[in-house]
């Protein structure tokens, strides 16, 4: 049982991707007749994809199933900000979780799955057209520049990073002009990436490492076998398994396995990106720098010009998914833009796309055993921020079924809580895109 209208598991939101012009993921053919493996992985994004290849690499059989062919979920249609992030509580609600050893741990796994990701795209010789110095946040409010100031010592103490602050009056002579912004607070830590450039890379090294990828092979039943080995079933084949992965995060399902029902949010995030910018049209709005941004928001924009002088800026979309949400979405993208963008207010925007992020009733990621399940695990629960956090996740997973690796931080094995309204939690949706607005209009 999924939660969104069917459209959201549909062909529609990537119809018109600007990365699925840049590079396609390779095709695998669907799992057929009975199989058995080590591991069994469902899901082929970041997370499934990069437990795959740390299990293959430690000699382990692995096949991967994947509903559509890998890439084709959030993982391939993505802002592509490789950045910290993967939690939605900040330092003082972590440390109340787990105190403050344990947030520090956990806000270092942060930087960790950066310089995960780096080193992915080295050793595998991933050409993602990566770019931009870490992250700017551009305040949008004199009350969100105050605030900025505040969080320099904080971003020191907690990441060990030091953070520039520049002020409104320095904005237009370093490429971010616009009306819009009051300050910019750069993390120089991460980098941007082609998401599909990276899925694809990632898809072709699991499979070099010896993992079997299986395209068109929804899972669509998952039982115990009499052996105690899990049991998987796709329209063409089984498969049997000794340890299990569920790798689905937004695109999940509440009965796959039963123990996820209620207990993450998808949420709908889409992208535009506008036709190349000349010189001259960069020139007049000011905006020059390739800086990966994002605005102080609850509700953000994110958005960077990426290396072909393209814009692209995303937005958290309605909170349905139907042809009429799709395209109010996509109108308030185009008002949203010409506001922070208005040099360009008539430029010509060539793609529109979007897909589901996951969020947790806890705030935070999750990545650990699945209560209730011998020798199944999952991860998922991003909050917007898998490219990172998503790989490292999967790294973690295979990092516990072979007991090698890196250690996964207390708070991200915390078992998922569940959100109050059950199967019908996406009312909560409308509720709180109300309040993040009241508080984002109050500055
Ligand atoms: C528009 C958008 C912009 C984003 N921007 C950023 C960003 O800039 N930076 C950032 O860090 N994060 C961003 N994210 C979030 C990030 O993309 C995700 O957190 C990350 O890709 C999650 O990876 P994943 O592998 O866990 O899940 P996914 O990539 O979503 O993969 C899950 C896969 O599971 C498959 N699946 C589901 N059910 C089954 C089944 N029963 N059988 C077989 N397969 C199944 C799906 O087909 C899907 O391919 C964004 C997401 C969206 C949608």
């Amino acid at each position: 049982m999924r939660l969104f209208e069917d459209r959201a598991y549909g062909p529609e939101p990537i119809a018109n991707s600007y990365w699925a012009t840049t590079a396609t993921a390779p095709s695998y053919p669907p799992l057929a007749g009975g199989q058995s493996c080590d591991t069994a992985i469902i899901g082929a994004g970041y997370t499934g994809l990069n437990a795959a290849l740390e299990l293959a690499r430690a000699g382990q059989d692995v096949v991967v199933l994947e509903a559509e062919q890998p890439g084709w979920g959030a993982s391939g249609r993505n802002g592509g900000f490789c950045c910290l992030g993967g939690s939605a509580a900040g330092f003082t609600a972590i440390s109340r979780q787990v105190g403050r050893d344990g947030a520090l741990t956990y806000l270092h796994t942060e930087r960790n799955a950066v310089d995960f990701v780096r080193t992915r795209l080295t050793e595998y010789g991933i050409d993602a057209d990566t770019h931009s110095r870490g992250e700017t946040c551009l305040a949008h409010s004199p009350k969100a520049a105050a605030r900025m100031r505040d969080e320099l010592g904080e971003i020191r103490d907690i990441y060990g990073i030091d953070a520039e602050i520049l002020p409104r009056e320095a904005l237009a002579s370093n490429g971010f002009a616009s009306s819009e912004f009051h300050a910019a607070l750069t993390i120089p830590y991460g980098f941007a990436l082609n998401p599909m450039k990276y899925v694809a890379g990632l898809a072709r090294a699991t499979d070099a490492a010896g993992a079997r990828i299986h395209g068109k092979s929804a899972v669509t039943g998952m039982q115990t076998a009499p052996d105690g080995r899990h049991l998987l079933q796709s329209a063409q084949g089984e498969l049997r398994a000794a340890n299990l992965i569920i790798a689905t995060n937004g695109y999940s399902s509440d009965s796959m396995p039963p123990w996820l029902g209620g207990r993450y949010l998808p949420v709908p995030s889409a992208i535009i990106a506008s036709r190349p910018l000349t010189e001259d049209e960069l020139a007049a709005q000011g905006w020059t720098s390739r800086q990966m941004c994002y605005d102080s928001r609850n509700l953000l924009h994110y958005f960077r010009l990426l290396p072909e002088n393209r814009i692209l800026f995303g937005l958290r979309a309605a909170w349905r998914c139907t042809e009429a949400s799709d395209a109010a979405t996509l109108a308030q993208a185009r008002v949203d833009f010409a506001r922070f963008f208005p040099a360009w207010s008539e430029v010509e925007i060539t793609h529109h796309w979007s897909g589901l992020v996951s969020l947790s009733r806890n705030l935070t990621p999750f990545a650990g055993p699945v209560p209730g399940m011998d020798r199944a695990w999952a991860a998922l629960c991003y909050h917007g921020n898998g490219v990172a956090m998503g790989s490292y996740a999967g790294a973690l997973l295979a990092a516990q079924i072979t007991g090698q690796g890196p250690a996964t931080p207390a708070l991200m094995t915390r078992p998922l809580r569940r959100f109050e309204l059950g199967r019908w939690r996406r009312a909560i949706l409308p509720l709180i895109y109300g309040w993040y607005g009241l508080m984002d209009r109050r500055g």
